[in-house]
């Protein structure tokens, strides 16, 4: 089966480690198809730090000597653009660009605070906020709001189980089959982030319950991603996620060139 590992971050994300080469590298060596580099854009942190466009061409640029490294690896120039609607325009002007492969569409925050910053006191809190964080999924899978696939479902569990919660997800499976829905009809992908399975978690970004569910409704495109935030994590648990669409009856999974899907058989 070939595999492409299509989320991963690099220097040019405030949080990666790696360079590009370093991305490139472990890919190669790993055996893997290709990779699509997907570094952050926060739409409200544009200007934040190193403004994103001088952060996107020497991203781009790095990209294409990467390419000439590796002939026989995809490497494609993608996006995680997070929460789009905090400012519409600016979210179309990043993905306007014609080099852009691949957009993964990611909700982090819940009126602007990130999930990740947010502290978690009890499982009655933690219920509230996932009931926001399902319902506002829905008006970041409407709308203008243009992506490729949807990143890393039930993010906000990460950040509760760290402060030892484990609420239950399943209570807002009714919010959750209306996105599922949208993701349907509109065409797009959902993603099986496979960030959870080395992480305390133990599970992909969505787990199997929710996979389960999108294909019941009619779900059948998915993409791959590690979200690697470093070289060593590049590939990592893509072979799993693909056994486990596999398991599920998914027939393929997706890469993006240009924006449009190519499938990869499972
Ligand atoms: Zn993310
Ligand atoms: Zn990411």
């Amino acid at each position: 089966m070939k595999l492409y590992d299509t989320h991963l971050h690099t220097t040019y994300s405030p949080d990666g480690k790696s360079p590009v080469a370093d991305h490139a590298r472990a890919a190669s060596k790993a055996g893997l198809s290709g990779i699509v580099v997907t570094d952050h854009c926060d739409v409200q942190g544009w200007t934040d730090g190193t403004p994103y466009d001088f952060r996107r061409d020497d991203s781009y640029a790095d990209i294409v000597r990467a390419r000439a490294e590796h002939p026989d690896l995809y490497i494609g120039f993608g996006v995680e653009l997070s929460d789009w609607r905090i400012d519409p325009a600016l979210a179309k002007e990043v993905i306007s660009d014609p080099r852009v492969d691949f957009v993964i569409g990611s909700m982090h925050t819940l009126r602007g605070i990130d999930f990740y910053c947010m502290n978690y006191t009890s499982l009655v809190q933690c219920d509230d906020l996932l009931a926001q964080y399902a319902a506002e999924l829905v008006g970041h899978c409407s709308g203008d709001g243009d992506f490729d696939s949807l990143g890393h479902l039930t993010y906000p569990l990460r950040y509760m189980l760290r402060d030892g919660f484990r609420p239950d997800f399943t209570k807002q499976r009714d919010a959750v089959a209306e996105v599922f829905r949208i993701l349907i009809d509109r065409g797009r992908s959902l993603e099986i982030n496979t960030s959870g399975l080395r992480q305390s978690m133990g599970c992909t970004l969505p787990d199997e319950y929710w996979l389960r569910l999108y294909r019941d409704l009619g779900g059948e495109l998915i993409t791959l991603g590690s979200d690697s935030h470093t070289a060593a994590d590049t590939g990592s648990g893509i072979a799993d996620a693909a056994e486990l669409a596999k398991s599920l009856g998914f027939g393929y999974y997706c890469v993006y060139r240009a924006r449009r899907p190519e499938h990869i058989k499972l």
